[in-house]
């Protein structure tokens, strides 16, 4: 019956701009797969008991996001290590009658430099630009990944710090006008700020400053190539767009609702890309 199918969501505030149903929904017609996953738009106080009660409405778990992500985390049964570490739950799913939640960003960045730049981790000291919710989930996915020195710049320094010490030795926090000496021996360095994103064409750090062969990957993915990724090209360093990251990090819960371990694919990456213009 149609009310047994496994059904899932993305649910935020305002959510008409997500693509997460175009992502899941190609997923499940390639594995053919008979479930669902809508957007459910809910608002903040109606947000916990919308979680609360999910088993209820028929759903097996979902995708959070803006502006129910760190809320989240004191609604759900069990957290996920990414989840409590990086203060924000994008993906939950129920399992044994309990409501987990996990935050899938950390490795939807990771995912995406192994298929694009394999060996990526090989170089242990890491740049990100910028101190918001995004930059923690990469500082967790490069510890994860073993880097020993992860040098966190950004205009509120104190923003920074607070990572830092969120984060423990292996983080330090800077100014973004330091960057020059603290990207000389980097092996990696991520655009992590909004700069750069349509319409803005700044660039959070001098092109010049970046180190012979440092891999360049920027998180902003409208446009595809942010002025930051147009420089290191220019220079014939490699680069990886932010995207990859949008479309890795969603497995995670496609697998725990649906049972099956989707794959990032060409065609499903076209397919977002042409939709990537502005949405009315
Ligand atoms: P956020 O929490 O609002 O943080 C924004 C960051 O950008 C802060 O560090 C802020 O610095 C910095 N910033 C903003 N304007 C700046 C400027 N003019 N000059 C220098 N720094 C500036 O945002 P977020 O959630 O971390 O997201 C950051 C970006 O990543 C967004 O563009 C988002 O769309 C993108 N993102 C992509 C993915 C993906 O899957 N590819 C996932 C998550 C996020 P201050 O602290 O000084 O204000």
């Amino acid at each position: 019956m149609a009310e047994n199918l496994p059904r899932a969501f993305v649910c935020g505030h305002p959510i008409k701009h997500s693509r997460s149903p175009m992502i899941h929904g190609y997923w499940l017609t390639q594995y053919g797969i008979e479930g669902s996953y809508q957007a459910v738009d809910i608002a903040p106080e109606d947000f916990s008991s919308f979680l609360k009660t999910l088993r209820a409405q028929g759903f097996v778990g979902g995708n959070l996001t803006i502006p129910h992500k760190e809320a989240a985390l004191k609604i759900v049964d069990r957290l996920d290590p990414s989840a409590s570490e990086i203060g924000a739950v994008n993906t939950v799913w129920l399992r044994d009658g309990l409501l987990w939640g996990a935050n899938s960003d950390y490795h939807g960045f990771a995912a995406n430099l192994d298929q694009c730049q394999p060996g990526w981790d090989k170089s242990k000291i890491g740049v990100i630009l910028g101190a918001g919710g995004a930059s923690r989930a990469i500082i967790y996915a490069l510890q994860s990944r073993g880097f020993t020195d992860i040098r966190v710049l950004n205009r509120t320094v104190s923003r920074a710090q607070d990572l830092a010490d969120a984060f423990g030795p292996t983080v330090s926090a800077h100014s973004l006008a330091d960057a020059k000496v603290l990207l000389a021996d980097a092996g990696l360095v991520v655009n992590a700020t909004s700069v750069g994103m349509q319409g803005d064409e700044g660039l959070p750090i001098d092109p010049d400053w970046l180190a012979p062969e440092t891999l360049v990957s920027d998180i902003v993915y409208v446009p595809l190539e942010t002025p930051l990724l147009a420089a290191a090209r220019q220079r014939g360093l490699p680069t990886v767009d932010g995207l990859g990251m949008l479309l890795h990090q969603a497995t995670l819960g496609f697998e725990r609702w649906f049972g099956v371990q989707p794959v990032v694919t060409e065609e499903l990456r076209a397919l977002v890309v042409a939709d990537l213009g502005p949405k009315p």
